[in-house]
């Protein structure tokens, strides 16, 4: 069964009240699926919390991995969240939250428990899970969710960003992944949820197996929840210039690292910084855009930062049409002196 779809071009909003919608919002009863990542939730899934909250009704997180020992950080993390309840499903084949085994315990918890929302992060775990989840419910996901009008009503991205539809469902489940940047994180609260801990029913085929993952430690901030990104582009010319010009600006302000797309793909930087549409979509208070054109793939992984300051050697440019600061200048000679000067400044 398929979702009804509205396209509404920006900056169109919907003032139309939907009493059905309204009648949707009392009986609510939403799902959280809270990704971990080595026993501990991602931000992002404190995000998509907050998301389940606005659609008015009670909310409930769902935990999944090999055992509850491992999950132990994770529980301890998701009962501070301000959920009604905490449902934690464990087997051995889901210690690598593979989306084959998982998706169908998801979805046979929605069905058992008369969820009537399933949310989750927008996430390249949410956004393989889901579709699948979906799939065995039959019915339509809806990606990328900026904004909920009522239980039944949401509004999301589409065109890279240029675009929002407004998304109204007449799925029985409504299943929706969340956009982390356009949501803040489920404040911390005192008052704990109840746990039910159990095996997990309907595990899924092992049809992929997980060989090795390898895990980028830093102490440098996450780029998806960092106040200050300084991102890179083609521009910088090399790996070797990208880590002497944008890493020592970015420890000069705190700030995360981020790249573009064609610095990452000339190896520049690593494939989990790249901004924009197929990286991640981030809206930090400040984004220092260095030595990158602006294309509107990239734009639509950073246009809703609160400030954006770009330096580019070429003044059309089109990230100078989203800059709030724009500096034309060659970046080998700009960057380092900024960055000697914020050093100084901090003095
Ligand atoms: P360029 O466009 O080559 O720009 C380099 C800039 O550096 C130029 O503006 C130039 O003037 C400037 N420059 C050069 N030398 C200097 C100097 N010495 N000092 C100052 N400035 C200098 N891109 C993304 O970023 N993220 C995505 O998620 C993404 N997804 C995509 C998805 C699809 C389906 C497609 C088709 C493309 C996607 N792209 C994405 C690629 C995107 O279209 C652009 O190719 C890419 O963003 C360009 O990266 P860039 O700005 O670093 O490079």
């Amino acid at each position: 069964m398929f979702a009804s779809l509205s396209r509404t071009a920006i900056p169109r909003t919907s003032t139309r009240a939907f009493s059905a919608s309204a009648r949707a919002q009392a009986d609510v009863n939403a799902a959280v699926f809270l990704e971990d990542k080595g026993g501990e939730l991602v931000p992002a899934a404190a995000n998509a919390v907050t998301a389940a909250k606005k659609l008015g009704g009670k909310v409930t997180g769902i935990l999944i991995g090999k055992d509850e020992a491992s999950l132990e950080k994770a529980i301890a993390m998701s009962k501070k969240l301000g959920l009604d309840a905490l449902l934690v499903r464990h087997a051995p084949a889901l210690e690598h939250a593979l989306a084959e085994p998982t998706a169908p315990v998801l979805a046979e918890l929605v069905k058992k428990q008369g969820f009537t929302h399933l949310a989750g992060p927008h996430s390249a775990l949410g956004k393989n899970i889901f579709p699948r989840v979906a799939g065995l419910l039959d019915v339509q996901q809806i990606s990328d969710v900026m904004s909920i009008q009522d239980a039944e009503t949401f509004t999301r991205p589409v065109y890279a960003g240029n675009a929002i539809s407004t998304v109204r469902s007449q799925d029985a489940i409504k299943l929706f992944t969340a956009r982390a940047s356009t949501w803040e994180p489920a404040q911390p609260t005192e008052s704990e949820c109840s746990v039910d801990v159990a095996a997990a029913e309907n595990v899924g085929p092992e049809q992929a197996q997980w060989v090795s993952e390898e895990i980028v430690k830093s102490e440098r901030p996450d780029l998806a929840s960092a106040p200050t990104v300084v991102s890179g582009g083609r521009g910088v010319k090399s790996k070797e210039s990208f880590d002497s010009t944008i890493i020592p600006l970015a420890d000069a302000l705190g700030a995360a690292i981020g790249a573009s797309r064609a610095a990452v793909d000339s190896g520049y930087a690593e494939n989990s910084l790249q901004v924009g549409q197929t990286g991640k979509v981030i809206a930090p208070n400040l984004y220092v855009a260095v030595g990158i054109s602006g294309a509107i793939q990239h734009l639509a992984g950073m246009k809703d930062s609160k400030t954006i300051v770009a330096i580019n050697k070429d003044a059309d440019a089109p990230i100078f049409q989203v800059a709030d600061v724009g500096l034309v200048a060659d970046l080998f000679e700009a960057v380092p002196e900024l960055t000697k000067k914020i050093e100084e400044a901090k003095k």
